[in-house]
């Protein structure tokens, strides 16, 4: 089986500077990284794979200080590299990350060891074990007859994105309550015919995006000044800028055009 080795340095994912990410595993071979100040026993094995047994090491906040490689954003990498490689990536952030905020115990304080045959840490004071968690979230593109509902949430005021709604799944909340909730909490409206879509690992932290579609049921929209900026239905043929088509949100809006469409050829 072939190693390959996923790097993080000071929130970023290292890479080889010539790396062509269309043969990412290959590039990925651990000789690469010989310049950075990690062993062997640093490496932490998280998936095994069509040949590749893949690792992965977290330099935390250290620098590593040479032209040989660059330094790549995990969001950056959702746009260079393919949907079933980004998985890898995703998971390995997601571990490393797990691995940083698990040393100690949440329940006594003791020091936390890593479990060797599954991923967790675990407590051998007083038993605890925890697992890297996944925070599930619901996205969801709401049409109302011939347009689409959009909004301008306070995150995306850097990009000037006009997204799909999202939110966290709160404790206690199956995920279709958690559509109703969300939308009437951040723009006043009811939906229904909620129709599921499909989902995104979304490492960003650790969210799993569920991903619906629905349809405008009543109200006025009235919106939660501190997450939405601005909110509106837009025609298909005048849509402002939205997220591309690698995300979710992207994929959501994508599909209720279509369905737009269709309804105006029938
Ligand atoms: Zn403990």
């Amino acid at each position: 089986m072939q190693k390959t080795l996923f790097v993080f340095s000071e929130n970023h994912w290292l890479v080889p500077a010539n790396l062509n990410f269309q043969n990412l595993f290959n590039a990925l071979k651990p000789d690469e990284f010989t310049d950075i100040d990690a062993s062997d026993s640093d490496h932490i094995a998280f998936e095994k794979d069509n040949g590749f047994h893949h690792h992965f090491v977290d330099l935390h906040n250290n620098p590593v200080d040479s032209a040989k490689y660059v330094k790549t954003s995990i969001r950056e990498a959702l746009y260079l590299i393919d949907e079933a490689n980004f998985k890898y990536l995703a998971k390995a952030w997601q571990y490393a990350q797990f691995l940083r905020h698990h040393q100690f115990c949440g329940q006594c304080g003791a020091r936390m060891q890593q479990v060797q045959w599954e991923m967790a840490m675990h407590c051998h004071k007083c038993h605890h074990r925890v697992y890297p968690r996944v925070s599930p979230c619901i996205i969801v593109a709401v049409r109302r007859d011939n347009k689409i509902l959009l909004a301008q949430g306070v995150r995306h005021q850097s990009t000037g994105f006009f997204s799909t709604l999202a939110g966290f799944v709160e404790s206690g909340e199956s995920l279709e309550h958690a559509v109703h909730r969300e939308i009437k909490e951040e723009v006043g409206i009811e939906v229904k015919n909620l129709e599921y879509f499909g989902s995104q690992a979304w490492p960003f932290p650790h969210s799993l995006m569920v991903g619906f579609l629905a349809e405008y049921a009543g109200g006025e929209l009235v919106l939660e000044e501190k997450e939405i900026l601005a909110a509106d239905y837009f025609d298909i043929d005048a849509l402002p800028k939205v997220p591309p088509k690698l995300s979710i949100a992207g994929r959501l809006i994508e599909e209720t055009v279509k369905r737009i469409e269709k309804m105006h050829q029938n």
